[in-house]
């Protein structure tokens, strides 16, 4: 993950009217991996995508893509392929003429057309005419446009949006593809479900900021693991939760067994204290926070450490402890922080009202 960035922003702003809809970020994108870009609905991605690919002017701040300035796409497109949401092509062309037509357009080289087609695995549907093409197909060729310039960047913009879960699948190992060809991915999602399985590195914004950065791996570490212990007996529950909370644990009762705030190790523990008091498991799993229950705890801790939640449909923590406990630190807060603007952004003005 060392190395130049393949973008950084520096206080990058877009406000309409009152509203900021990116306020103040900095991002620092690794090279050569995948980096998800996730967040609900209206916190501001696309704006931002739309920022770094000179398609929209900051109000405020910097960025450079690729070493060079925002301020000067052209210096920098050539080497960046981009999916905007739903690709648009020709429906009664073929995918092929379609990006015959991108590849004339963009003075690009004809001969990437077959090799990008392969890296889809559209290869054998390139003739058929786009308006025959599965909502995944397009999205495809959508991909293999992006790739066409044989670019070192490539970002794209919710490309899973409305996929089946085969679908998604397909996209993801597409993703993954890019990377072992030292492409640096940048995606987007509303659905951390979504690319969870493929992300190296995060950028989670909500509101137009940043609420955490980092690798997806110093993220879950952060996050709480909880036990799972079911009795054999369900009429042993009250008497399990009482055990529990006698060790000082946060025990609460789900269906027919108990979810213990704990880490891993006090597994064992539990098992022989629950034998000893003449309970019987059934059955004892650690469970670790999703990438969108570790989210939804970042920003609910956020929230609660600054001011009302807001009024974002459908933000909801679930199931998430009321903080990321250690290793999630307030973004500017962080003494001598190897990555600047590593971290947890405070979260002190959302601006009340939602989109
Ligand atoms: P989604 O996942 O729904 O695509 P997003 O994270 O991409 O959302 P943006 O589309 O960047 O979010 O929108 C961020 C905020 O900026 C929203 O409140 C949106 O309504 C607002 N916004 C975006 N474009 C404009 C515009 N041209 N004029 C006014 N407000 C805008």
């Amino acid at each position: 993950m060392a190395g130049v960035p393949a973008l950084e922003t520096a206080g990058l702003s877009k406000r309409y009217g009152a509203r900021f809809a990116v306020d103040h970020i900095d991002i620092s994108l690794p090279s050569g991996v995948v980096s998800g870009f996730v967040g609900p609905n209206g916190a501001g991605k696309t704006t931002t995508i739309l920022m770094l690919l000179g398609l929209v002017r900051p109000t405020d701040g910097t960025g450079q893509v690729l070493g060079q300035p925002i301020t000067d796409p052209a210096a920098y497109l050539a080497r960046v392929g981009a999916l905007i949401e739903a690709p648009l092509f020709y429906p009664t062309l073929s995918g092929r003429r379609n990006l015959e037509v991108l590849t004339r357009l963009g003075r690009l080289d004809p001969t990437r057309i077959a090799q990008v087609l392969e890296q889809v695995e559209l290869s054998d549907r390139a003739h058929d005419l786009v308006r025959s093409y599965s909502l995944g197909m397009k999205q495809r060729l959508g991909i293999a446009a992006a790739l066409l310039p044989a670019p070192e960047l490539v970002i794209l913009d919710e490309p899973t949006n409305g996929l089946d879960p085969a679908g998604i699948r397909e996209i993801r190992e597409l993703l993954k593809g890019l990377t072992e060809r030292g492409i640096t991915v940048f995606v987007s999602s509303h659905l951390l479900a979504e690319i969870e399985a493929i992300c190296q590195h995060l950028v989670m914004i909500d509101k137009g900021r940043i609420v955490f950065q980092g690798g997806v791996d110093s993220l879950l570490a952060a996050q709480q693991t909880a036990l799972i212990a079911t009795p054999e007996h369900a009429k042993d529950l009250p008497a399990l939760i009482a055990l529990i909370e006698r060790e000082g644990k946060e025990a609460s009762a789900e269906g027919e067994s108990v979810r213990v705030q704990s880490n891993a190790d006090w597994a064992a523990e539990l098992n022989r204290r629950a034998m000893a008091a003449g309970i019987t498991l059934s059955g004892l799993q650690v469970t670790r926070a999703s990438l969108e229950e570790a989210f939804f705890s970042v920003v609910g801790a956020l929230r609660a450490h600054g001011s009302s939640p807001g009024g974002e449909g459908g933000l909801r923590p679930h199931g998430s402890s009321p903080g990321g406990e250690g290793g999630l630190r307030p973004h500017g807060s962080s003494p001598g922080g190897e990555h600047p603007g590593e971290g947890v952004a405070p979260f002190p003005d959302p601006a009340s009202g939602g989109d």
